[in-house]
This record gives C-alpha cells, structure tokens and sequence, in this order.
C-alpha cells in the first residue's frame, strides 16, 4: 500500500512543521484569539499521525488512513482550526480512496473537495482573514498547474508559494469570522495565524514530493 504510506509519512511531516512552529502559531493567535493555535494544531497532527500508523498497520489504503486521520485530528484538537482540518482530511481520503497509486489529478481533485468542503462547513470566503485565504489560492494554483501537465511534486511547490504569498498577505486585512473578530483592529499588521500555518504545512508537504 505505497500511497497509505505516503501519507502516512506525510503526516509526519505535518507534525513536525507544526511541533517546530507551535510558539509562534501561539503567539500569533494570542495577538487577536485566544492563544491556543499552536497546542492546538500540535494535538491535532500528532493525533492524526497516531490514527494513520494504526490504519496503516492494519493495511488500510490511503483513504481509509487520511479518514481515520481526519477523525482522529478532529477528536483531539479541539477549536475551529481542528474541526476544519480534519474535515479537509477526510474530503481529501474520500476523493482518492483505496486505489493503489492515485493519479495527481486525483490529488488536485482532493484538494478541491477539502476548500469546498471547509468553505461550506466554516462559511468564510477569501478576503474574512482565516486559512481560506491561503487554501483557496493553493487549490486553484493547485488545478491550474496539473491541468497545464506539470508534475504532482512541481505543482504542489507553485502552489504552496502561492500559499505563502496569500498568508502573508492577510497581515493587512481585519478579520471577519472566528475568535479574533471581536479584536480585529489588534490584529492588523499580523497574518492570520491559520493562513500562516496551511502555508508552512503544505510547503513542507511539497518538500517530501521533491
Ligand atoms: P480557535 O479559534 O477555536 O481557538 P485555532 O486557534 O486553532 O481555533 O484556529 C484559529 C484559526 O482558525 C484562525 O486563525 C482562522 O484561520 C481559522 N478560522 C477561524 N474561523 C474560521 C472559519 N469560519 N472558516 C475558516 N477558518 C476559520
Ligand atoms: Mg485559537
Ligand atoms: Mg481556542
């Protein structure tokens, strides 16, 4: 089951990215929310490793492991980030399913499923300063570049540029969904701490597919 143990092993680099920049995912989130951004995402990576190896294990394919994962990040982190990841989990596994080796249209298809499906779960649309402002660009740079023919590894890397661009870019936008609203103004001049770290997640992700 080669594709259950890419995404296992991509999971790990999801934990990792999270666990090295949980600090300032805190720090970023207590400036206009509540703090917890960074245990947050660490609980809910780290769960969702933990779900992943035992589906794994018991030789699940790669939808089967990113739905359990998706539940198990869900379960753990608790606050709006970790119900949206691991619905986006679970949209992702429910779109490639058990097949062997899932094509990268498959993949860009995924990743549309998992923005549609956060978009309609969350209710935030591009410019309300949440994750969607990256995720959105990421999945549509995502298309775009399977669809022009490149390789899984080299659309995934212009489109988690693209990512970063858009997360950094939120820093001059006031929020209009979640925990900061009511602090919005306080916020200004800082990126969205969700934003932020989808783009460190699937930049890191990016660089495992290299
Ligand atoms: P909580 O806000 O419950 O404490 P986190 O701190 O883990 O959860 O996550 C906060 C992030 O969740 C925000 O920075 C934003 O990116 C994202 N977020 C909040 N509300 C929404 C929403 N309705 N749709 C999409 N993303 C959201
Ligand atoms: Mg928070
Ligand atoms: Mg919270």
């Amino acid at each position: 089951r080669a594709a259950a143990a890419t995404v296992l092993a991509a999971l790990e680099t999801v934990a990792e990215t999270v666990d090295a920049h949980a600090d300032e995912l805190g720090r970023m989130d207590a400036i206009a929310g509540d703090g917890d951004h960074g245990i947050g995402m660490q609980r809910g990576s780290h769960a969702a490793v933990a779900a992943a190896r035992e589906a794994v294990e018991a030789g699940a394919g790669a939808g089967t492991t990113l739905a359990r994962a998706g539940d198990g990040w869900s379960h753990r982190a608790g606050g709006t980030s970790g119900a949206l990841w691991g619905l986006a989990l679970r949209e992702v596994g429910a779109t490639l399913g058990d097949e062997a080796a899932p094509t990268r249209d498959a993949v860009a298809a995924g990743v549309t499923a998992a923005d549609t499906g956060i978009r309609s779960y969350g209710k935030a649309e591009v410019g309300d300063k949440t994750m969607v402002d990256a995720l959105v660009p990421f999945a549509d740079a995502l298309r775009r570049e399977v669809d022009a023919g490149s390789r899984l590894a080299d659309a995934w890397a212009s489109a988690a540029s693209e990512a970063s661009a858009a997360a950094a870019a939120t820093a001059d936008l006031l929020p209009r969904m979640g925990r900061a609203r009511p602090h919005a103004e306080k916020s200004l001049g800082t990126p969205d701490p969700g934003a932020h770290s989808f783009a460190l997640i699937v930049t890191a992700v990016g660089e495992t597919l290299a």
